[in-house]
């Protein structure tokens, strides 16, 4: 397919604007020559040629509106489109993010309402809204942990991280100025108690646990890990990334949590993906409150005070149209930036407001039973699958797993060369998006599978089949297995020199 730039034509426009009707002056005079568009390499084309190009380029993509994209740790579930039709209102779209608290109290009221929603649903005692996205929450929250331990006059420098741990949970603890030291899973998926003992210093602050972990499985010992942490006055941060294994069922407040990160962009079905925006609230503990970035809202509860002006007419007479006015001081919600042991802000205005709208569409539309339901679903499908590809392929912690499970390709590799590398490729073949591959580290060669909820049992078994032909093919026909994927635009790409040397910039021939 041909870049927009090579289509290009010089003269041709998708854009018909009416002629100008204040006078020409010579903008290379007023504002200097670098300035000029016509010196830019801006592409040509009409209307026609743009919608083809663009419609052209985005049957190329791969979404979940198009089909299975079962991406461990990522919950790509199914988007309700009664989220989008909400996040449209022009209210919400409409608001400038600096209007005055009075003119955006509708606004205001969602947000207060999420925080009490996810407060509620994961037993924590306060939300902050403002993270973009779940690396961002941890980022904030391992903030807040140090400033408790700054406001306690203690010098904690560590922070333990699981061998299972997303990558970004070390770089969080790293950023923030902590060592990260690595924690040890046992023989069962879960964290290693005796490890865990070892290393409880006085010099730890906190352990940043996942759970269920990225292994698919829930920990089994949580209340102990909690007390061991707690018992050396460390502080236990979740990365709640994979939320959608307890929702409705457990709450990490109850299991001991004192700060966790939800990704609003994987449990609450706001698309996500090719870089759009995410959401990453943090809830807290009351140990933590006090920190949590500002502006944070407030509720009041005096109530809307309204009065009316009745502006008279020229002749005299009241209008009918009364012109509302609303309080400031008695609006109901506000922000506030009277927190004086806050970490302050961390995102410009009040985090991906259009994402929050979305996950509290969902939240409103499933409500307490259809969440719980959609995490019992999600086990359930992860556990079919599991049951259904054990014969073959490897499961190295063969228990029932919560909502992905994780096989590792050695098997595979063992018989024929095949890596999971070749067998995510060829799943291509088949129309599907590849599980997430070679995460957790700890696994060889793991393959990551994560259904979700939303899809139905034909789904799962048409892709258990293709995964089951795969398996076939490996051990048959090797060859075509690693030569895939056969069937797209392109088949291999040199990964390692597109990360390295990235050749993003078009070059006039
Ligand atoms: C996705 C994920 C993150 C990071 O979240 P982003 O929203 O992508 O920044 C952190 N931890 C785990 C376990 C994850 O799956």
């Amino acid at each position: 397919m041909e870049l927009i730039f090579e289509i290009s034509k010089p003269g041709r426009s998708a854009a018909d604007v009416p002629a100008s009707d204040v006078p020409a002056i010579n903008i290379e005079n007023a504002i200097g020559k670098k300035y000029l568009r016509g010196d830019l390499d801006l592409p040509e084309v009409a209307e026609i040629d743009l919608i083809r190009h663009y419609t052209n380029l985005s049957r190329r993509n791969f979404g979940v509106d198009l089909g299975f994209y079962p991406l461990g740790s990522c919950t790509m579930k199914y988007n309700p489109k009664v989220n989008e039709n909400v996040a449209v209102l022009p209210g919400f779209t409409g608001l400038h993010p600096y209007a005055d608290d009075e003119f955006a109290q509708g606004n205001l009221q969602l947000i207060y309402e999420m925080q009490k929603c996810l407060s509620n649903i994961f037993g924590m005692a306060e939300f902050t809204l403002q993270p973009a996205a779940g690396a961002h929450g941890e980022l904030t929250g391992v903030m807040m942990i140090k400033k408790y331990f700054e406001k306690k006059g203690q010098k904690r420098r560590v922070i333990l991280i699981p061998d299972a741990a997303h990558g970004t949970n070390p770089a969080s603890g790293a950023l923030c100025g902590f060592d990260t030291v690595e924690l040890r899973s046992n023989s069962e998926g879960g964290v290693d108690i005796e490890h865990l003992q070892s290393l409880m210093t006085d010099d730890v602050a906190a352990l940043m646990l996942t759970n269920p972990n990225t292994l698919g499985l829930f920990e089994r010992n949580i209340e102990k890990v909690a007390q061991i942490v707690h018992g050396r006055g460390g502080l236990l941060y979740g990365d709640g990334a994979n939320a959608n294994a307890f929702l409705g069922k457990t709450r990490p407040g109850d299991l001991g949590f004192d700060v966790i990160q939800l990704n609003l962009h994987k449990t609450f079905s706001t698309p996500h993906g090719g870089g759009g925006p995410g959401s990453g609230p943090v809830g807290v503990g009351k140990a933590l409150i006090d920190f949590l970035p500002v502006p944070r809202i407030i509720k009041k509860d005096s109530g809307y005070d309204w009065s009316e002006d009745h502006p008279k007419n020229r002749d005299g007479e009241t209008s009918y149209l009364p012109i509302p006015h609303i309080n400031l001081k008695d609006s109901t919600y506000a922000w506030s930036s009277d927190f004086p042991d806050s970490i302050g802000r961390v995102r410009s205005f009040y985090g991906n407001f259009n994402v929050i709208v979305k996950a509290y569409t969902y939240i409103r539309s499933l409500g307490a039973e259809g969440l719980k339901r959609a995490t019992e679903m999600a086990v359930l499908n992860a556990n079919y699958i599991k049951e259904k590809l054990k014969p073959y392929f490897d499961l190295p912690y063969d228990r029932i797993c919560m909502h992905e499970c994780v096989f590792s390709g050695n098997r595979q590799v063992a018989q024929s060369g095949v890596h999971t590398s070749d067998i995510a490729k060829r799943l291509i073949d088949y129309g599907y998006h590849p599980p997430t591959i070679y995460f957790p580290l700890i696994v060889h060669e793991a393959i990551m599978i994560e259904p979700t909820e939303t899809e139905s049992k034909e789904t799962l078994d048409t892709f258990c089949g293709a995964m089951i032909a795969i398996a076939k093919e490996a051990k048959e026909n090797p060859d075509g297995v690693k030569n895939a994927p056969l069937t797209t635009p392109v088949s291999r790409l040199d990964e390692v020199l597109a990360a390295r040397k990235p050749d993003v910039c078009w070059k006039k021939s």
